[in-house]
């Protein structure tokens, strides 16, 4: 592969057809695809084609989508697919967003807005003393943002037996902490649909303390918010509509292609307040009536990666992204059946979402490791290890509705 690229940045260059036929012979190939129905690993992508489709119409459009004076058309619909999922989460009127690259721009986004607000308030929170608790499932890129970039203090509340950020344990961790300690929290950051383990924590509690200690809550939901489609999951989500931000990433469960975050705030004002850029030359933008999605997270430039959604989902409807989620939900039910059923098996976590963690009884970490390496070469699955409460084992992330229960009894199968 790389013996085949390593002269192709020429100064007279190699022509179309060349860099093509590189593309489809070295290039495409040694990367996976990541909406086949077995990729079950990590976050699998699942875009329908008219979402892939209309991806390729923005990428050629030449659309600039950070403000209202250049991709007033574009940003309107995509404010459409905003507002959509700002009535799926129940927030008000005053809610606005934007879409950016993926759950970490979005997370660091929502953060940042949190951390404005404590710092212009008389909240007692300082550049010094500032923290955020953090549940034990939340994602790593929390962690990292918190700690690397903004440089501020995180607080682990431990999680309940089901590895949830609860109410409860939130309220215990923040009593147990020093009057001069606690002064600095100003954040709580919950997850809706835990990475691993496809858990949703105890919204409604956290929320709670939230409100009560006026922290801001934000609510990650990169993969797990479009859970809030299914009928029959409505109440796991319930305190959602109290967080101060949200984020759903569309190129996790929503059928959109990469990449692509939705981020939320129930006001859209505290996004703007912390995140628009001053400069002479951006003065012209500076008194739009409709808030710039370039002044909502930390970006200036942007693609109107929001499209592809607003198309797909415009012309396919809500109920087909219902039923498409609802599907995944069933395959998901349906897997963790067969494992029940299978005595060398263990389900980790009754199943919240579309997640399953399990092990095989017995089993060590090279054996998951060289079941996986075995599934990828003979190309009949991608599925990667994980750990859970220590121990290795195996987890099946089921985000296309294409993926059938046969595909998951093909990989039960050969781990008798
Ligand atoms: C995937 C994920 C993220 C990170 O999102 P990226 O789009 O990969 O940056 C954050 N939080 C949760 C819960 C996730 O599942």
């Amino acid at each position: 592969m790389k013996q085949s690229l390593e002269h192709t940045i020429t100064r007279e260059g190699i022509g179309a057809e060349r860099a093509i036929e590189l593309w489809t012979d070295v290039i495409e190939p040694a990367c996976l695809t990541a909406d086949h129905p077995r990729f079950l690993a990590f976050m699998p992508n699942s875009p329908s084609i008219y979402a892939a489709a209309f991806d390729g119409v923005v990428g050629t459009a030449s659309i600039y989508a950070g403000a209202w004076l250049e991709g007033a058309g574009a940003i309107c619909a995509e404010n459409q697919v905003i507002r959509w999922i700002a009535d799926l989460a129940g927030f008000p009127a005053s809610a606005g967003g934007t879409f950016m690259s993926g759950g970490t721009s979005g997370n660091l986004s929502a953060l940042v807005a949190a951390r404005h607000r404590a710092l212009s308030s008389d909240s007692g929170v300082t550049r010094g003393n500032a923290k955020v608790c953090i549940g034990e499932g939340t994602h790593s890129s929390v962690r990292y943002l918190l700690e690397s970039v903004m440089g501020v203090e995180v607080v682990v509340v431990p999680a309940d037996d089901r590895g949830r950020l609860t109410g409860k344990l939130l309220r215990a961790t923040l009593d147990s902490m020093g009057s001069e300690a606690r002064a600095g929290v100003f954040a709580i950051v919950a997850t809706a649909g835990s990475t691993n383990a496809g858990t949703v924590d105890d919204l409604q509690g956290i929320a709670d303390v939230a409100e009560e200690g006026r922290l801001w809550l934000h609510v990650d939901g990169a993969y797990g918010g479009a859970g809030l489609l299914a009928t029959e999951k409505r109440d796991l989500y319930r305190g959602i509509d109290r967080a101060d931000s949200l984020i759903i990433d569309p190129h996790k469960w929503l059928f959109g292609p990469y990449d692509s975050c939705a981020i939320v705030y129930r006001d859209g004002a505290q996004g703007r307040a912390a995140h628009t850029q001053n400069a002479s030359y951006l003065d012209p933008l500076a008194d739009a009536e409709e808030m710039n999605p370039s002044d909502l997270g930390m970006h200036l430039t942007r693609r109107a990666r929001g499209i592809p959604l607003w198309f797909s989902l415009a012309a396919h409807g809500v109920g087909a992204y219902q039923a498409a989620v609802e599907q995944t939900l069933r395959t998901a039910r349906q897997g963790a059946e067969l494992i029940r059923a299978n005595p060398d098996l263990n389900l980790l976590v009754e199943p919240d979402l579309s997640v399953l963690l399990f092990e095989r009884r017995g089993w060590t970490a090279s054996d998951y490791t060289s079941l996986s390496e075995r599934l990828l070469n003979d190309q009949v699955a991608f599925v990667t290890p994980t750990q859970h409460a220590g121990k290795p084992c195996y987890r099946l992330a089921i985000l296309n509705p294409k993926t059938t229960i046969g595909d998951i009894e093909a990989i039960l199968e050969l781990m008798h």
